[in-house]
């Protein structure tokens, strides 16, 4: 069976990822985001929470069996190697979960939506990006508001992001996010037609 059209869906932290992937939802399109899957792949009893209890021994285990997130992130903190080692266990768990969880999909076409979809190889999974674009203002205000972040942390965030104008040119579409959720679903609607129209060619090739 020809695999199905996979649209990565991406944009920085406050963009609007979220609420444009919710938008899709709605329209019956399934979406896998990395950042759940990513929590997957280390809750209790998943082959990736035992590898990092054997690279780094029980202490990253709560009482409750769960990964002691904040103890992990302080160790990695201290030790230059530690993140390395964990991120050869969880990148290639969440990268096979992404995989099976596209191929599981079964609306006419499937999203991947991830912070960062250009800065890994999670495009090269995508058959074409959209961007949700917004202004460093508007992703500051925005995220500041949805999350208990200082304003400092977040630009921190956006800093350590790929550059919006770079972003830009790697995307096939962009929706500048910009105004009110109606305007942002309004962009979104001849798009979906679009990629409804593209799964459709694919499924015929
Ligand atoms: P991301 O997933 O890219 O980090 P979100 O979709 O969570 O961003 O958007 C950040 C916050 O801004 C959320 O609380 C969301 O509801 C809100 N938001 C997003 N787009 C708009 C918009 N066009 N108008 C008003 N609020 C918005």
């Amino acid at each position: 069976m020809q695999a199905p059209f996979i649209l990565g869906l991406t944009g920085g932290i406050g963009s609007g990822k979220s609420a444009a992937s919710h938008w899709f939802e709605t329209q019956g399109i399934q979406v896998v985001d990395a950042d759940i899957v990513a929590r997957e792949v280390v809750e209790p009893d998943q082959p990736a929470l035992h590898a990092i209890q054997a690279a780094f021994g029980d202490w990253v285990l709560d009482k409750t069996g769960a990964l002691n997130r904040k103890a992990l992130r302080e160790h990695i903190f201290q030790h230059a190697n530690a993140r390395k080692v964990l991120e050869g266990i969880t990148h290639p768990a969440i990268r096979q979960s992404i995989i099976q969880q596209l191929q599981d999909a079964t609306s006419p076409y499937v999203i991947l939506v991830s912070p960062l979809l250009l800065e890994t190889n999670q495009h090269e999974l995508t058959d074409r990006v959209l961007l949700i674009d917004a202004s460093e203002d508007l992703q500051i205000e925005r995220a500041s508001q949805r999350d208990r972040q200082s304003i400092q942390q977040i630009r921190q965030i956006i800093q350590a992001q790929m550059p919006r104008k770079q972003k830009q040119q790697l995307a096939h579409d962009i929706v500048l996010n910009d105004g009110h959720l109606s305007h942002l679903y309004a962009h979104l609607e001849p798009l979906h037609q679009k990629y409804l129209s593209i799964a459709e060619q694919k499924k015929s090739l």
